[in-house]
């Protein structure tokens, strides 16, 4: 089949109109701060909000735990097993980490076999490190979990492409507890149910007193921040907890004030939670690969992009990686012979010195504009707590997204300085690598010291 000759304003043209509506501009960024703002207060209080802030029920860390703890952490990709040692005035040791990987029939499985599949891969660390001893367990529980302690918490919903039957409106730690039982897994009591947000903030914050944002951008994205509890209207009593601040879990990829585009709506509407994780699906690793996929098969119907062969390949859902992106952003080879070679690995053949370029500017378009909102977020977290940037913040970041992709570091960035002006200079960002899990074993430790229960919280309802 010959090509079509694509007229080169017409891709131009449409290149335009792509970045006119994927661009988050510094007026736009501002609007996405101040809706967040007011979504945030709302979520604080009882009324209905995209975000959900939920209580942690804990504060920072204070560097000072000390002793040897286990952790879960289950992202959306892969379950982590690992010990961690404190040692004491912001000091840790190496931690042991054994990594397991969630099939797509362990997301869909009944109750009993998901929790089985947690507890065996756990019971494996242990034979494998030789841990023999009773042990605290924290565990990373990376979806929205309404608290009411530090060990308790109920599944609002699940995210991510998750759809275990049978959890959501029950305990986790409580179904947790019982798998261990099955799998007669003995000396181990889970003293921590922790977001993976809030395991990164702890780690983070174990040795560093300014870290007071958690960010993950991973296989989903979400954040938490420190909050006095004085403002976390939605808590009727405290029970035994004490302290004058807590981390709340904001779950801000459910954030829904944003500009959306037709590519965003036919992504949601073919995904497992349509009108749900709206700002998720614009910015998390699960998503951008597969937004970027609709969008170059649009250009490819429009005749604009690689032959019409390509179409089958690229109408298959899923095909096109959030990995990739970042193989072809990064790619300043010679004729964008890293992309031509990706695309051969897709079945996209005898693409142009054109067409490569176009791929190109279409993956930069997406992440940046995923960028970008991560920032406006970050950015309204941090006015919330410090309106005149008035101290120094950090803000720890964990996720394969943020810690591999050439560009959205840079991008973030560069529009926080935007936003911020000469007081982004107050802002760290610091990669928390596997801190999530981390942070379990520390959260862990803290409550340890204490553990609170009997809070009572108002029941919120999400939009
Ligand atoms: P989890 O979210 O499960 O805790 P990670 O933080 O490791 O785990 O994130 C995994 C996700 O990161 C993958 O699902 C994928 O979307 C994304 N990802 C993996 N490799 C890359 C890469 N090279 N560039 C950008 N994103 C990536
Ligand atoms: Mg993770």
């Amino acid at each position: 089949m010959t090509e079509k000759k694509i007229p080169k304003d017409g891709l131009r043209t449409a290149m335009d109109d792509l970045k006119r509506v994927f661009r988050v501009s510094v007026p736009e960024a501002n609007r996405i701060i101040y809706d967040f703002h007011r979504e945030m207060v709302r979520g604080l209080s009882c009324k209905k909000s995209s975000l959900r802030m939920l209580p942690a029920y804990v504060d920072r860390p204070t560097g000072g735990e000390k002793g040897k703890f286990i952790a879960l952490d289950l992202g959306g990709t892969n379950l982590r097993a690992l010990e961690f040692e404190l040692k004491g005035f912001g000091r840790s040791g190496k931690p042991k980490i054994m990594k397991f990987t969630l099939s797509k029939e362990e997301m869909d499985a009944d109750s009993s076999r998901f929790f089985d599949f947690i507890a065996k891969s756990l019971k494996l660390f242990l034979k494998k490190e030789k841990i023999r001893d009773a042990s605290a367990l924290g565990f990373t529980f990376s979806f929205p979990v309404r608290q009411s302690g530090i060990k308790t918490g109920i599944l609002v919903c699940w995210t991510k492409g998750f759809n275990v039957k049978g959890v959501i409106g029950r305990d986790v730690v409580g179904l947790l507890t019982k798998a261990l039982i099955r799998n007669r897994i003995r000396g181990i009591d889970i003293t921590a149910l922790v977001n993976d947000t809030v395991g990164t903030l702890a780690a983070k914050a174990y040795s560093d007193r300014n870290c007071d944002v958690g960010i993950i951008l991973g296989t989903g994205t979400n954040a938490c921040y420190i909050e006095p509890v004085n403002n976390i209207i939605k808590i009727k009593s405290y029970g035994r907890y004490s302290s004058s601040n807590m981390v709340v879990n904001v779950e801000w990829g459910n954030f829904n004030k944003l500009k959306r585009t037709v590519f965003d709506d036919i992504l949601d509407k073919d995904s497992a939670n349509p009108a749900e994780q709206i700002l998720e699906k614009m910015v998390s690793g699960m998503y951008l690969g597969e937004l970027a996929r609709i969008v170059l098969l649009h250009f490819n119907e429009r005749g604009l992009l690689f032959s019409p062969t390509s179409r089958k390949i690229l109408s298959k859902k899923g095909i096109f990686k959030t990995d990739h992106m970042s193989g072809i952003e990064g790619d300043s080879l010679y004729g964008l012979k890293t992309i031509d070679r990706l695309l051969n690995s897709l079945g996209i053949i005898g693409s142009t010195l054109s067409d490569r370029t176009a791929v190109k500017n279409i993956c930069s378009i997406i992440s940046e504009r995923a960028s970008r909102i991560t920032a406006a977020c970050t950015a309204a977290i941090i006015t919330r707590m410090d309106p005149d940037l008035s101290r120094m913040h950090t803000i720890a970041i964990d996720g394969t997204l943020y810690e591999k992709h050439p560009n959205f570091s840079k991008n973030m960035r560069q529009c926080l300085i935007e936003l911020l002006k000469g007081r982004a200079s107050r802002v760290r960002i610091s990669l928390a690598k596997d801190a999530s899990g981390k942070g379990a074993a520390i959260i862990a430790a803290v409550a340890m010291k204490g553990a609170w229960r009997g809070a009572k919280i108002c029941k919120t309802t999400e939009s």
